[in-house]
């Protein structure tokens, strides 16, 4: 069967700084599945399958993206895959974590708690309830200056090959995987991958590493992958054998903020790594849109221009299943970052692909 992939808009409130300068908002949703975007010399409708508001709770968008059906694609044995796209600061953290990320200590409260950890909550539940239990698995990598590192190895970051097989597609040499079965757990090596340095002696060093990850992320793609597999071990009447096991992934992307696309003239380090963002999400958006042509006339698909297509290629190329967020703020000064993320979701809107 085909079914489309349709991006989820989610417009996030103004933030207090955006409201003490007196920004203007300038995007509106009626509800309806349109985003409306007025300002001045700018004047444009878009229509989408769903759209959340600044109203919108985490748990709504959980529940009205197509998340948790995602989650069940993926426990029966699909590779489905959720990105978060936008400019830096228009909310594909707090979307994918919750305000988790960000905070020092404490811990979110449970009801602003992002897809992610709504997921994992998720795939527990049904591990416990169903007869056949999940054998559950997780590996995070990002992607910065197009090498590939694992968040989850200890020590200094160090760029793993990326390789191609007839089997498995493109993969990650040598990446870690961690089993876990229990939230806290996956709780843990998340905050531990965010934060990679050793308990404050005072909570000062923390926040200035809280910080320079907050700078950094938005510099580098992170994607987390949790392996799903179903560990059947009912016995077929007739047969006497086991029944085959099912492997699924769930993966999620936070992308890096889609502003270095244009941030041409800046000088050494910056200038590369602006470089390689604008290289591989432009690569990303190539795909989309050849993806979104009609499958008679489409060409070869060039997913070896990024590390980040190569990595998405299974779930991008049709044996997968993609749920695409597009954050935006609601700013007059966003105005054309907004734009830009629509435009690039409508086009991403067209892709489907066969499971
Ligand atoms: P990004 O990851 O796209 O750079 P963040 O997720 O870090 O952006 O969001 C930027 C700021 O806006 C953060 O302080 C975050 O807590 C806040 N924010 C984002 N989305 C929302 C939302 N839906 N509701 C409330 N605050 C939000
Ligand atoms: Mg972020």
């Amino acid at each position: 069967s085909v079914s489309p992939s349709p991006p989820a808009i989610r417009v996030r409130p103004l933030t207090c700084t955006e409201t003490r300068r007196g920004d203007r908002q300038v995007v509106h949703s009626l509800g309806d599945g349109t985003v409306h975007v007025s300002a001045a010399r700018h004047d444009a409708t878009f229509g989408f399958s769903a759209v959340f508001d600044a109203g919108a709770s985490q748990e709504a968008v959980f529940e009205g993206s197509g998340m948790r059906q995602l989650v069940e694609l993926a426990i029966d044995g699909f590779s489905c895959t959720v990105f978060a796209f936008g400019q830096t600061g228009s909310g594909k953290t707090y979307t994918l974590m919750g305000p988790l990320a960000q905070s020092e200590t404490r811990p979110a409260a449970p009801g602003l708690l992002g897809l992610m950890q709504r997921s994992f909550a998720c795939l527990l539940e049904q591990s416990r309830s169903r007869s056949s239990d999940l054998a559950l698995s997780a590996s995070y990598l990002e992607i910065y200056n197009e090498q590939v590192r694992d968040l989850l190895s200890p020590g200094p970051p160090c760029a793993l090959p990326l390789r191609w097989s007839k089997t498995r597609g493109f993969y990650v040499e040598n990446q870690l995987s961690v089993d876990f079965e229990s939230l806290e757990v996956i709780a843990d090596l998340l905050l531990q991958a965010l934060n990679p340095a050793p308990p404050p002696a005072g909570s000062q060093r923390r926040r200035t590493s809280a910080h320079a990850l907050n700078r950094h992320s938005s510099r580098s793609h992170a994607l987390l992958t949790i392996h799903v597999r179903s560990r059947a071990v009912s016995v077929h009447p007739a047969l006497g054998t086991a029944c085959p096991s099912k492997q699924g992934t769930l993966c999620f992307v936070d992308l890096a903020g889609s502003e270095r696309v244009k941030e041409t003239g800046s000088s050494g380090e910056l200038s590369v790594e602006a470089n390689n963002i604008n290289r591989s999400l432009l690569a990303l958006g190539h795909c989309i849109s050849l993806l979104a042509k009609p499958r008679g006339k489409r060409t070869h698909i060039p997913y070896r221009d990024s590390k980040l297509t190569r990595l998405l290629a299974r779930s991008l190329g049709g044996s997968g299943i993609t749920l695409m967020v597009a954050c935006i703020s609601p700013s007059s000064h966003c105005l054309s970052e907004t734009l830009s993320t629509l435009h690039y979701a409508s086009r991403a809107r067209r892709v489907t692909t066969r499971p």
